[in-house]
Parts: C-alpha cells; sequence; structure tokens
C-alpha cells in the first residue's frame, strides 16, 4: 500500500469542564492514543456509539479542534500551529447536518463559486466549473440545481452540494462525520456510492464517521471502532465485521439489523462510561461479559490478531503476557464494577460539559464534540 496521505500518531484532546455533579472543572478524556492512517483510494470508517469520540477525531484531523497531544502528519509532514489555506484545501470536512452546513441565503452557485473564487479554481468560465462540480456529485442536469437554494433541495440533494463544495477545493482526503445519518433510508445508498465513486475514480482518502457498522462493512476498506474515547480494535472491514475479536465489536455487531437473522443477539449490558472519570484498565471492563480481574487494573495494548487486524483486549494477549491468576473469570465482577469502579457513570450527562458561562470551557476555548 501506498504512505499514508494523513497520519495520526497518538493523538488526543482533552477539555476543561464544569459539571452539575462535580462543582468545579474537571478534565474531561473526549479522545486519547489516536492512531491512524488514511491512504489514498481507500476509506477508512470510524465506528462506535455516541460519546465514543470518533468525531473528536474527525474535528482533529481536519484541525478545526487543536490537539492536546499526539501528532498530525501530512504527506508524512508533522503538521504545527493553525493550519493555512493549504492545509484547508487538502483535507475537507462534510458535516452530519447538510443544511446547518449551508449558507440558507445563498443559492448553489454562490455556495460552490466561493471556494472556486477563493481557491483559484474558477478558471475562465466559472458556470462550467461549478456545472462539473454538480455533474460529479451526480446532480445533474446541473442547469436544474445551479439557481436552487438549500431549502428548495431534498436532504439528499444538499449533502450532495455540501461534497460538491469539499470536492473544489481538489482534496486529498475527506473526513466525513456520519454524511448519511441525517437522510432518508431510501437516499443514504446514493451518498454512499457516491463517496465509492469518489475513492475510486479521484483516489481520494476519505475517513467515514458512523454509528451505523453495517454500512462501514459495506462502504470502508478498514475499520476502526472507538469506545469511550480510545481505539478498541482495528483491521480489514470484512474481518472486523465477519470476525470481531473485542467484546464491544460484538456487541455493536449484535445490534446492527441482520435480515437473515443469523447474528447472535448479546444484549445491552450498562451504558458508556463518564469521560470525566472513565473506569480504570479496560474501560469496557464494567460492561464486558468476558471481564477478568487484570481487565480493571491494567488496560490492554492493542495486540495483532491477523493481517493488520488488531484488539486492545487482554482475550488476545500472547501467551505469558499475563500473569494466570489474572486471567481466572471474575463473573461477580461485572456488576460489581458498574457501581464500584465507575460510581459516577452517567449515561449522558458527564460526557456533556455543561455551558458555564463563568467556566472554563475548553483547553483551546474550542467547542465539546
Ligand atoms: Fe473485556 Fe477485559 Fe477484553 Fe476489556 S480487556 S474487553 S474487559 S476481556
Amino acid at each position: 500500500m501506498s504512505e499514508p496521505i494523513l497520519s495520526a500518531r497518538e493523538l488526543g484532546k482533552r477539555y476543561r469542564v464544569r459539571t452539575r455533579r462535580f462543582g468545579r472543572s474537571r478534565t474531561l478524556h473526549a479522545a486519547e492514543g489516536i492512531t491512524l492512517d488514511l491512504h489514498a483510494g481507500t476509506v477508512t470508517a470510524v465506528v462506535g456509539e455516541s460519546g465514543s469520540g470518533k468525531s473528536t477525531v474527525s474535528r482533529l484531523l481536519a484541525r478545526t479542534t487543536t490537539p492536546s497531544e499526539g501528532t498530525l502528519l501530512l504527506d508524512g509532514v508533522p503538521v504545527a500551529g493553525k493550519p493555512g489555506r493549504d492545509y484547508r484545501a487538502r483535507v475537507q470536512l462534510v458535516l452530519q447536518d447538510p443544511f446547518a452546513s449551508l449558507n440558507p441565503v445563498h443559492d448553489v452557485r454562490y455556495i460552490l463559486s466561493r471556494p472556486l473564487l477563493i481557491h483559484g479554481y474558477g478558471g475562465p468560465d466559472l458556470d462550467a466549473s461549478i456545472r462539473d462540480l454538480l455533474r460529479r456529485v451526480s446532480l445533474e442536469p446541473a442547469e436544474q440545481f445551479i439557481d436552487k437554494y438549500p431549502h428548495e433541495l431534498s436532504g439528499g440533494q444538499r449533502q450532495r452540494v455540501a461534497i460538491a463544495r469539499a470536492l473544489a477545493v481538489r482534496p486529498s482526503v475527506l473526513l466525513a462525520d456520519e454524511p448519511v445519518s441525517m437522510l432518508d433510508v431510501s437516499i443514504r445508498l446514493g451518498v454512499l456510492n457516491l463517496l465509492a465513486d469518489l475513492r475510486d475514480t479521484d483516489r481520494l482518502a476519505i475517513l467515514y464517521v458512523t454509528h451505523d457498522i453495517a454500512s462501514a462493512r459495506y462502504l470502508a476498506d478498514t475499520i476502526v471502532v472507538m469506545y469511550a474515547g480510545e481505539i478498541v480494535e482495528s483491521g480489514p472491514a470484512t474481518e472486523v465485521t465477519d470476525d470481531p475479536r473485542h467484546p464491544y465489536t460484538r456487541l455493536l455487531r449484535s445490534a446492527a439489523p441482520d435480515p437473515h437473522g443469523r447474528t447472535e443477539r448479546l444484549g445491552s449490558r450498562g451504558t458508556p462510561p463518564s469521560l470525566v472519570t472513565p473506569p480504570t484498565g479496560c474501560r469496557f471492563h464494567p460492561r464486558c461479559p468476558s471481564a477478568m480481574p487484570i481487565c480493571a487494573q491494567r488496560a490492554p495494548e492493542a495486540f495483532d490478531v491477523g493481517t493488520g487486524h488488531t484488539s486492545a483486549c487482554w482475550l488476545h494477549a500472547p501467551a505469558g503476557a499475563v500473569p494466570p491468576t489474572a486471567t481466572e473469570p471474575a463473573p461477580a465482577a461485572v456488576p460489581a464494577a458498574v457501581s464500584a469502579s465507575a460510581p459516577e457513570t452517567s449515561s449522558e450527562p458527564e460526557s456533556r460539559p455543561e455551558r458555564d458561562p463563568q467556566a472554563p470551557v475548553a483547553e483551546d476555548g474550542g467547542p465539546m464534540s
């Protein structure tokens, strides 16, 4: 495989937050130890439930959020400081809600003309460049869409305009943050197929952020699974979905619709942990049906479980890496761990910092994502 275009090495993001429960500012660990590579002509899916930190990863890669730690490399060169116009042109972000990301008072012609003019790609015939962009995202005939306003378009058409706007600056990397989750089911497939075409014809490196592991399997070449701000499993998409190794990935897969009823239903255990006071050791241990004593004590590293396939789980540690007594099943540990090691866990409030105008909100003053 070719050299990666965009790479993250141990990227992390912390926010200072103030919650009603703690009464004083605390640190929220939104993402930690994020290491991944985006290659030309491939789709990498980041999968996880709400609050897992996957959108934080897309914003870190887009540099709309400043990392607290780690390194970002573009073509192998570290990206430092505030990114300039060159970085913005190479790495484009497409957001979840196309209606919110398009200015409602401007028509499609104006929306697409701005990046073309600012980056000098308008050419001698600006209208022809705009029509070409519309054709690339399958909004044809282009004349039918060029004078429309966002409210005159369907959700799928708006998302295609947002993608066309990203393509206007000829990026190498497209970061698509839940690009189909707000669209009708009937038109999601069309947008996913558009992303697949852009990967194959334009050789874009695409990051596809989603909570839907089934769509990740359909579109992606590689899947990265996140839980509580950390990567817990990664590997080839078919391997991760057909033979998930990490217990959390198995839980995610079991929650996906299966028209054939072949997928084992595992049932839900507990709720995602607080990112202010994440569980010790493996962050999944309060919910894990396979938890062992060591799981609450030491965080596992990413162990190889196949070619390019890793799982951050003690179940996959090489022989001798874990003391035998530490691996004895601890059947009572799971319910106990829910109340003992994550006493401040709740389903939502701690992972959503309250906005207190008097309190420092984030280390970089940026918004929570
Ligand atoms: Fe479960 Fe332990 Fe593996 Fe974590 S490390 S997923 S708690 S078995």
